[in-house]
């Protein structure tokens, strides 16, 4: 078990029974003992040494709070939770010439499913007899989490595909109610991952209705010229930020290729060092370092960070020597400790990484590490959304207007719902991902509810907004236009 030491760590001891007031660990502090193989020749019997340092490991002295603790309850302000700022976009679209991807391309409408022209007409006549029910539909919206709601990896949660089709157009009005994405997933461009997901879910999911942990960070290619982006598989982090505007973006691989002795530990394949572009980095500053995804190689990755870190503005081969006034910067696009994947149990993410990182720079310096965090629960990331949302209400409904109530469908209780409910969102936690928990999560309760999934959660959302009898299904079988008004929808469904 690793153990932080004062000494290591160079911060004044604190009492041992301080220590172990500190911690749940019960094991001795100071009294531990280390075995060690026997010293008479001829046995093989260990004899236990006392240890002289604590066997209890607790970093949490010396590093920053997270961006947001994990519970609701005992959240305290920290440096980097609402106070600092994190610039996000000012443009309220990604990108005024984005495409928006359709699984079928004949459809004209942007984010809307094909539909027949017949179907559009008699929509368009509804919504028109239905004056109020139409206003409450536009003045609602969802901001879906994407795994463990949607889908589960490349895997389609089904209940996500039908939640998707309702919100498209496939309800008794024909109406589309606005949704956009927002995923504290990472390291890869924004386009491609919109052209799988669509597939996946069977439904258009457009680049402009798509907010990665990383997408507002491309604000941050304003401000500083020469980046170190880290994460991600392969160069494609590289492209997400060649494509958010950074001029001049190098990766570990690039500072490896130069000087391999930067990682000893590092097998570097001819195939890396012949796609890396390597540079005299002691002669070039770097500006900031930007982590879009998770770390493929911990060893190399928290190397080269921490050589930047202590080195004199971003140049290797420095060591500056006041650790903080000549420090660059770091950001990180996301904090989650945790994400589900294929394995039984969630494996360890950014947030995890970057922990370790706090821990590493304190025992090497002594001071604490200043970092900003993006991705959910992070204000600037729900502050983008809105933006997001508002521009997705104008190409939809033509509409430049946020919609009043807004429903954050989520599986994680630390990020989606605490970030939700802090935004004033009505949040609902579903059950497909990662909360296995009772009636409600007891730190961060989502204050719309608890749902079996997704698809429960957009239809109880939508019944409270636009009534209890509202019908989940377009059909013009049973509907004559012109009297639409008098008409029994019950039938419909
Ligand atoms: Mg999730």
């Amino acid at each position: 078990m690793p153990a932080f030491e004062d000494s290591d760590l160079n911060v004044q001891a604190q009492p041992a029974q301080q220590q172990r007031s500190n911690s749940q660990a019960v094991g001795s502090s100071y009294g531990g003992s280390l075995p060690v193989p026997g010293m008479e020749p001829g046995t093989d019997r260990s004899v236990e040494v006392p240890a002289t340092r604590s066997s209890i490991a607790d970093p949490s002295p010396y590093m920053h709070q997270l961006s947001l603790s994990p519970s609701m309850k005992d959240r305290r302000g920290s440096r980097n939770s609402f106070g600092a700022s994190l610039p996000i976009p000012r443009s309220k679209r990604q990108s005024r010439l984005s495409s928006v991807h359709y699984p079928d391309a004949k459809s004209g409408r942007p984010g809307m499913p094909p539909i027949q022209p017949t179907r559009e007409i008699l929509a368009s006549q509804i919504q028109d007899l239905s004056g109020e029910k139409v206003k409450f539909a536009k003045n609602m919206a969802f901001a879906f989490d994407i795994d463990g709601v949607l889908v589960h990896g490349d895997r389609l949660i089904p209940e996500g595909k039908r939640a998707l089709e309702i919100l498209n157009g496939d309800n008794e009005l024909g109406i589309k109610i606005p949704h956009i994405f927002l995923t504290n997933g990472s390291g890869k461009r924004e386009v491609p991952r919109c052209e799988q997901l669509s597939k996946i879910l069977g439904n258009p999911v457009a680049l402009d209705q798509f907010i990665q942990s990383h997408t507002p960070m491309r604000a941050l290619s304003e401000y500083y010229s020469t980046v170190l982006v880290v994460g991600g598989e392969g160069y494609k982090c590289r492209e997400v930020a060649e494509e958010y505007g950074f001029k001049d973006i190098v990766v570990p691989n690039d500072i490896i290729a130069w000087d391999p002795t930067i990682a000893p530990f590092r097998v570097f394949t001819d195939e890396e060092r012949a796609t890396s572009r390597p540079r005299d980095f002691s002669k070039i500053n770097i500006d900031a370092i930007m982590v879009f995804s998770d770390s493929r190689d911990y060893a190399t990755d928290m190397q080269i960070i921490i050589d930047l870190l202590k080195s004199e503005n971003g140049r290797f081969g420095t060591v500056a020597k006041d650790p903080v006034s000549q420090r660059i910067p770091i950001y990180f696009s996301q904090g989650d400790l945790l994400c589900p994947s294929e394995h039984p149990y969630p494996r360890m993410s950014q947030g995890a990484f970057r922990i370790g990182l706090e821990a590493m720079y304190k025992a090497l310096t002594g001071v604490d590490l200043e970092r900003v965090v993006y991705g959910k629960p992070e204000l600037a990331t729900y502050k983008y959304a809105d933006e997001v949302m508002t521009s997705w209400m104008e190409q939809i409904h033509g509409e430049e207007k946020l919609p009043e109530n807004i429903y954050m469908v989520g599986d994680n209780p630390a990020s989606d719902i605490i970030g939700g409910n802090m935004y004033g969102w009505n949040t609902c936690l579903v059950r497909t991902g990662v909360f296995q928990g009772g009636d409600n999560d007891e730190n961060n309760p989502a204050s719309f509810g608890v749902f079996v999934n997704v698809l429960e959660a957009v239809k109880t959302a939508m019944r409270k907004e636009l009534g209890q009898d509202f019908k989940f299904e377009w059909s013009s079988d049973n509907v004559n236009p012109v009297l639409g008004g008098g008409q029994d929808y019950s039938a419909i469904e």
